[in-house]
């Protein structure tokens, strides 16, 4: 081979080889770029998997929180239900014991009650019942509610909470007490305590029917357990003082041997019934009553004896008088009658009503038959026999003494007029 072509030949080998091994530089570049690129592709897919993971993390916590704050505000709003609950109670209750305290008659304080109970327990139903005097009976002396109890009046041993002194949550009618009609309601009766005597029960009928959730009407009921039994505590010393103050006022005004009111009382009543009678153009009438020879029964059966004889006569004066009218014990074995409105007439004959019912009068005492009384009666009127209170009595009285002279046993009208003599009835 000539020089210049073997020249040119190792030229193009020597360009063949850098060509080679160029191709192959650049195949293993490319191969490197290659493994490089999948590197980069795992790191962004491995970065964006963990930014989901984070995303999906952050979502759930604050998923998390969101319902924690709900929940906290659900809390703090039943909360604030409950404390605006309890304040209503609250104030039920002093407005109740305020005008119970303030209350004069039995009457008014059940009203009290029963306005206050409806509003505690809308949906409810109830009464409370009250110890007779005799403490045989309990007497609904309060009802309310769209089903207010049928039995208003049933003996004490019928009320497990009475018979028990404790609260009874009757649920199922299983437990129910027997004086309880009603088996589709629940119901609750708590006894009614002062100074640890039982004075009554509070009973109160769940408005819903038993029907509904179970468990619902239990929690209902122990919550209304919860406030009855606040309520049963406060009814019973409000009927406790009340009762108090009654029998304070009845010491103050009633005479202790007959039960009939006093002369402080009579002369108190007698005022107003003067300017009741003035203002309605009526009259009144005083009848005043003396036991003839009275002091006989004193001296035959002993003072006991005789005071069973006045205990008797109170008690039959007491139920001859009508609503209107006040009977009283004047003093010793002397009694007065105020009949307001009257006309003269109607006062003699009622006077000679008791004159005569008096004498038929079953005396006894310590099993020994006691006789008869006989009473004589003296009849005035206002205003026609005198024009003031004490003027009115003197005339009834020396009407009653003009009996007693014209052999007693007998009524006398006082004279018309002072000076006038005196009328045998
Ligand atoms: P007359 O027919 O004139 O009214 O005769 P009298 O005996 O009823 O009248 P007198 O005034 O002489 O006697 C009343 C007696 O009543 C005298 C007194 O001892 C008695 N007496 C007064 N208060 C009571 C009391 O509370 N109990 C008893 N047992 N006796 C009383
Ligand atoms: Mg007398
Ligand atoms: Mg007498």
């Amino acid at each position: 081979m000539p020089d210049a072509m073997k020249e040119i030949h190792d030229e193009i080998g020597a360009l063949a080889a850098a060509f080679g091994s160029t191709v192959a530089d650049l195949k293993g570049n490319q191969d490197k770029l290659l493994t490089y690129g999948r590197g980069l592709e795992t790191l962004v897919s491995e970065r964006t998997a963990e930014l989901a993971q984070e995303k999906a993390n952050i979502e759930t916590h604050v998923a998390q929180r969101t319902a924690e704050l709900r929940l906290a505000n659900d809390e703090l709003r039943q909360q604030a239900a409950e404390l605006s609950k309890r304040n209503e109670e609250i104030q039920l209750f002093s407005k109740m014991n305020d005008f119970l305290q303030t209350s004069t008659t039995e009457a008014e304080a059940y009203a009290v009650i029963s306005d206050v109970v409806t509003q505690m327990f809308p949906d409810d139903s109830g009464a409370v019942f009250v110890l007779s005097a005799s403490r045989t009976m309990l007497e609904a002396s309060a009802v309310w509610g769209p089903l207010p109890p049928s039995n208003v009046i049933f003996p004490p041993n019928e009320c497990w909470a009475h018979r028990r002194g404790q609260v009874h949550l009757a649920l199922t009618h299983e437990r129910q007490c027997q004086h309880v009609s009603d088996e589709g309601h629940m119901y609750v009766c708590l006894p009614l305590l002062a100074q640890g005597e039982t004075l009554g029960v509070l009973h109160i009928l769940d408005g819903p029917l038993t029907s509904d959730l179970a468990r619902a009407g239990e929690a209902r009921m122990a919550d209304k357990c919860r406030l009855a039994k606040i309520l049963a505590d406060n009814i019973g010393l409000g009927i406790a003082n009340l009762k108090l103050r009654e029998s304070m006022r009845n010491l103050s005004i009633r005479d202790s041997l007959t039960g009939l009111f006093n002369r402080r009382y009579m002369e108190e009543a007698f005022a107003q019934e003067m300017h009741r009678a003035t203002r309605n153009e009526a009259q009144l009438a005083v009848i005043m009553i003396d036991i003839d020879h009275f002091k006989r029964f004193n001296d035959n059966f002993g003072h006991d004896g005789g005071d069973a004889v006045l205990r008797t006569l109170g008690e039959y004066l007491q139920k001859h008088v009508r609503g209107g009218d006040i009977a009283c014990r004047f003093g010793g074995e002397e009694f007065i009658l105020i009949l307001s409105p009257a006309t003269a007439d109607g006062a003699c004959q009622r006077a000679e009503k008791i004159r005569a019912g008096a004498a038929l009068l079953n005396l006894t005492h310590a099993n020994r038959d006691l006789g008869k009384i006989t009473l004589s009666l003296g009849v005035a009127m206002f205003p026609n026999n005198a024009a003031d209170a004490a003027a009115v009595v003197k005339a009834a009285d020396v009407a009653l003494y003009e009996a007693k002279r014209n052999g007693r046993n007998r009524v006398v009208m006082a004279a018309e007029k002072a000076g006038e003599p005196a009328s045998t009835v």
